[in-house]
């Protein structure tokens, strides 16, 4: 039975409750800002211990099986406990990949044993995931992927490259696309995907650095690695099919996802006291009709991507169009960060040249981190040109060219 409305507001009362009482204090180092973003053992510590605190609370997971490690319970107590860690703007989960898009991958594709294996290690972020999809030439290709995991026996030996890697240098497991067949003619055919260990023989994770001068993602090499047979998920050949229905995950085209929210997003109301504290002509630049007008506009757009993920789960709403809100919930959530940390980085004028170290720069820096930052989440996951093909595609029934 799904809780009324008195148990809707009680339980949110007790999470609010939770959060204020329980978050954690600024640990006094820079925290990454989206699991993208996760470089040093410091970030990653301390991020790993606050979601296992919030997992062992009860708020993560709420919705998944309880036979694996999950609560068991209505999506609607997780989407209120996910919603107040946002609004309370807590650390974000850092096991992302594997709350978002592995889980809920398992639980609908995986084994029994499979299911047994991950589940808890994801919710209680004792296992890390990372994602093998990209590579150095092939990353909105995906369909082209290159990495030979060739059959030996009741093996499969990896060899090649992914790039991109987040999370990579501190995961447990990958999620990995690879080429098992190189002589199926359609190259889909020729794809499986494996759910394997990262701490064996054969693969070697080298950071890369960013724009910001911070570390989150990584080159990964693989050198004869041998994994088992059990590592498949899905048929040998199927892989193709797996990774579609992942991307669905990440994306966020379907629901299934664990919870928790993945990165620390700025909001509108940050950016209209930053418009009353610069200056524009001798006045706060908040008194100027044209900022006041793109702050307008920022307003109802960050009102319209909220009200939107609502309607998206009122299905007559969405009768005649279904799953376009949550198809394009990613390019417009993206697009607007990116923009509206762009804005606010142009109402610093001159100053806005300051990044985080340098005394002069506005709160620390932490737009200019913030604007590099927002490009992320425009490219990771696909870029925001493919996601314009696939809405117009898959929504609109656009030819494909
Ligand atoms: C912060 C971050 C984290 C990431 N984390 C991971 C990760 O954990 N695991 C992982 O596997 N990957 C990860 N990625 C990689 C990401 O998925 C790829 O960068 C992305 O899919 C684009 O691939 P590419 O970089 O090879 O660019 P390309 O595919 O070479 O694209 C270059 C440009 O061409 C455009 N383009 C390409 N094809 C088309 C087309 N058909 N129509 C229109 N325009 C097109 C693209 O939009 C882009 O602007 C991450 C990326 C970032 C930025």
């Amino acid at each position: 039975m799904s809780p009324d409305k008195q148990d809707l507001d009680a339980f949110r009362r007790e999470v609010r409750a939770w959060f204020e009482k329980n978050r954690p204090a600024d640990p006094g180092f820079l925290l990454p800002q989206s699991f993208m973003e996760v470089g040093t053992d410091e970030q990653f510590y301390f991020l790993r211990d606050w979601q296992r605190k919030v997992y062992d609370a009860g708020y993560l997971g709420m919705a998944w099986p309880k036979e694996y490690g999950g609560g068991g319970k209505s999506q609607t107590l997780q989407d209120i406990a996910t919603r107040e860690m946002v609004r309370q703007k807590v650390p974000f989960m850092t096991n992302t990949i594997g709350l978002n898009w592995a889980g809920p991958l398992i639980l609908n594709m995986g084994s029994e044993d499979q299911k047994n294996a991950y589940i808890k290690g994801i919710l209680n972020a004792e296992d890390i995931w990372c994602q093998g999809f990209s590579e150095p030439d092939n990353g909105s290709d995906l369909g082209n992927a290159q990495l030979r995991a060739e059959p030996d026996g009741k093996e499969f030996v990896l060899n090649g490259s992914k790039i991109w890697t987040s999370l990579g240098k501190h995961a447990k497991y990958m999620i990995l696309l690879a080429r098992t067949n190189l002589a199926a003619t359609n190259k889909y055919e020729g794809l499986s995907f494996f759910l394997i260990p990262m701490k064996i023989a054969g693969i070697d994770v080298v950071p890369i650095r960013k724009l910001t001068g911070e570390f989150g993602f990584n080159q990964t090499f693989f050198a004869d690695a041998r994994i088992s047979e059990s590592c498949l998920i899905g048929q040998e050949g199927g892989g193709w099919q797996v990774a579609m229905a992942t991307l669905a995950f990440e994306r966020g085209a379907v629901g299934g996802q664990a919870g928790g929210h993945s990165m620390m997003s700025k909001e509108v109301s940050e950016v209209v006291r930053l418009a009353r504290a610069a200056q524009r002509n001798g006045h706060p630049a908040i008194e100027d009709p044209v900022i006041r007008d793109r702050l307008v506009q920022l307003i109802m757009e960050e009102r319209s991507l909220a009200l939107n993920s609502a309607r998206a789960r009122i299905k007559p709403l969405v009768a005649e169009r279904p799953g376009s809100i949550d198809m394009s919930s990613k390019l417009a959530g993206s697009e607007y960060q990116r923009r509206l940390n762009q804005f606010a980085l142009s109402l610093q004028g001159a100053n806005a040249a300051y990044y985080v170290g340098d005394k002069n720069a506005y709160e620390r820096g932490q737009w200019q981190r913030s604007y590099f930052n927002s490009f992320s989440a425009t490219i990771g996951g696909g870029t925001s040109e493919i996601q314009h093909n696939i809405i117009g595609e898959r929504v609109l029934g656009l030819p494909k060219s």
